[in-house]
């Protein structure tokens, strides 16, 4: 028997959560059978956990978690024997399928990216979902050509910002971060941000559909007016990389700097990236994250921590990167 935090629905659809002591048997089908080690929590885990699921969840009961690592204990699958050291982000693990918010997970082999060289579980996890997605931004806005000046990351002070934050300085860029807690400006400098920008300044729905052009890349993980704003001001030819929409789904802006600038808008999205670039992905960060970096990011945590923290991050109020040690 082993814990796991398990969401149930009752007869008026209202979910709580309650760490639970389940066995194998109960874990869905899957030829890796893998011990967690760590968690931890992204803004959609704050959805799986939220009533209804954040319409992500499909069955009740529900064991969310939508990443993990942690060591195979058994696989039927030739890639993977016992003792392996895996990580496990996106393919709707989490949401339609049991996740890492237990002690034990069965996935698909598919599924899983063996930790490279040089990265601890742990880090692998510091690092996470939003961690791998600011790195698959990064080589998307590498792909593209990123231009000399500032590059511009919203939402810095949260998971996906702060990572992208500490990866763009280590690679050498100048780095813009767009916060809306002002007192997140050490821990951001501390990233490696040179300039902070209010959030008040690019919130504003677009008045011109062009502005200066000031920002030679954009990490953006806001989306919404924000995005919109930030679209008028891009230097020409520059690139966007379109991660997040933790201030709105909508876009109100127009072609005007695509069309007049070459803007790129480039969607990045880590759940169904085909295996390969996630393994290139995660190489790359092993090689270009600064550990120090990532480590004054860390935000400590345990299971029963869970429901609060995923409450914390639907409202903006988690800074950096939570890791859960499951056990
Ligand atoms: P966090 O909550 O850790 O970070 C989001 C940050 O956005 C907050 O910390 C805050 O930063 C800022 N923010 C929050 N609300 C608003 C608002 N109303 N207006 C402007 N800024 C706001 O979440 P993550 O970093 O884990 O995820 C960020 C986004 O990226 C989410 O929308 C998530 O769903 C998405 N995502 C997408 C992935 C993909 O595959 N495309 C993968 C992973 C995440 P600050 O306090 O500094 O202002």
């Amino acid at each position: 028997m082993f814990n796991a935090l398990i969401v149930t629905k009752d007869e008026e659809g209202k979910t709580s959560a309650e760490i639970t002591q389940i066995s194998e048997d109960q874990l869905p089908e899957g030829e890796v059978l893998v011990a967690v080690e760590y968690t931890t929590v992204n803004y959609k885990d704050g959805l799986c956990m939220s009533a209804g699921g954040g319409g992500l969840v499909r069955n009740y009961p529900h064991v969310p978690g939508i990443d993990f690592s942690g060591t195979v204990e058994a696989s039927s699958d030739p890639r993977y024997k016992a003792g392996d050291k895996v990580v496990l982000t996106g393919w709707r693990v989490g949401e339609a399928h049991w996740g890492g918010y237990a002690q034990k997970a069965r996935v698909k082999a598919d599924w899983l990216v063996p930790l490279p060289s040089g990265l601890t579980p742990r880090q692998a996890m510091a690092v996470g979902t939003a961690g791998l997605t600011s790195m698959l931004s990064v080589m998307a806005l590498e792909n593209h050509g990123i231009k000399s000046g500032p590059v511009l990351v919203t939402g810095a002070a949260g998971g996906v910002g702060s990572v992208a934050v500490a990866i763009l300085a280590g690679l050498g860029h100048e780095v813009a971060a767009v916060t809306g807690r002002p007192e997140t400006e050490e821990y951001l400098t501390s990233l490696g941000a040179t300039q902070i920008v209010a959030r008040e300044e690019l919130n504003e729905t677009v008045k011109r559909p062009l502005e200066g052009e000031t920002w030679g890349g954009c990490v953006d993980a806001v989306g919404g007016a924000m995005l919109a704003r930030v679209l008028g001001q891009m230097q020409y030819g520059a690139s966007v990389a379109a991660v997040g929409l933790a201030g709105g789904a909508g876009l109100p802006t127009t072609v005007i700097p695509f069309l007049l600038r070459g803007v790129n808008l480039l969607g990045i999205d880590s759940v169904m990236q085909p295996y390969e670039n996630r393994l290139r992905a995660w190489e790359r960060v092993a090689k270009d994250l600064p550990m120090d970096k990532l480590e004054a990011m860390v935000v400590p945590a345990t299971m029963s921590d869970l429901p609060k923290l995923t409450t914390d991050i639907l409202n903006g109020q988690v800074k950096g990167r939570v890791v859960v040690d499951i056990n």
